[in-house]
């Protein structure tokens, strides 16, 4: 019996009926059994997963979400530092916009993105090298969005 299928968003493949949420949960469980270890790239593997499944965020909060992946991937940023360039707006209650997508109002990409790593491949891998595995889906992530014309590097 044919029990794989695609995901409608990214496109990644669904084995035995495992949905690319439910390779996000093992991904959290991860995370958050090992603090130290997996939970280092925690604000990496949260982006990449919203930015392959762009409608979980409003438009406005997936083109903030495409420059704070550039500012990982591209400058090296840390989460501190991402966070302390948001948190003036947001503490001041100066954020303009929902960071929730919705059924009325929710992102996509203008041009079809050819993803070459889907959250399958990441978790495929087990615990073992897991961190590595997120850091180069990240930067796969940051490629296919230069390359599909979804994003327009800062000169
Ligand atoms: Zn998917």
């Amino acid at each position: 019996m044919e029990m794989d299928s695609r995901c409608p968003e990214c496109g990644g493949m669904w084995h035995n009926g495992m949905t690319c949420q439910d390779h996000f949960h093992q991904m959290l469980a991860w995370e958050f059994e090992n603090p130290g270890g997996a939970g280092a790239v925690h604000h990496l593997s949260v982006l990449c997963y919203n930015l392959q499944h762009p409608s979980v965020y409003s438009p406005q909060a997936l083109h903030g979400a495409k420059a704070i992946l550039a500012r990982y991937v591209v400058d090296g940023a840390t989460p501190q530092q991402i966070r302390a360039q948001h948190k003036q707006s947001v503490d001041s209650g100066h954020r303009a916009y929902t960071i929730r997508g919705t059924p009325e109002s929710q992102g996509g990409y203008a041009y079809p993105v050819n993803w070459t790593i889907t959250i399958g491949d990441v978790t495929s891998g087990g615990l073992a090298g897991y961190c590595e595995r997120v850091e180069v889906w990240s930067g796969s992530v940051y490629e296919a969005l230069v390359n599909s014309g979804n994003y327009t590097p800062l000169p």
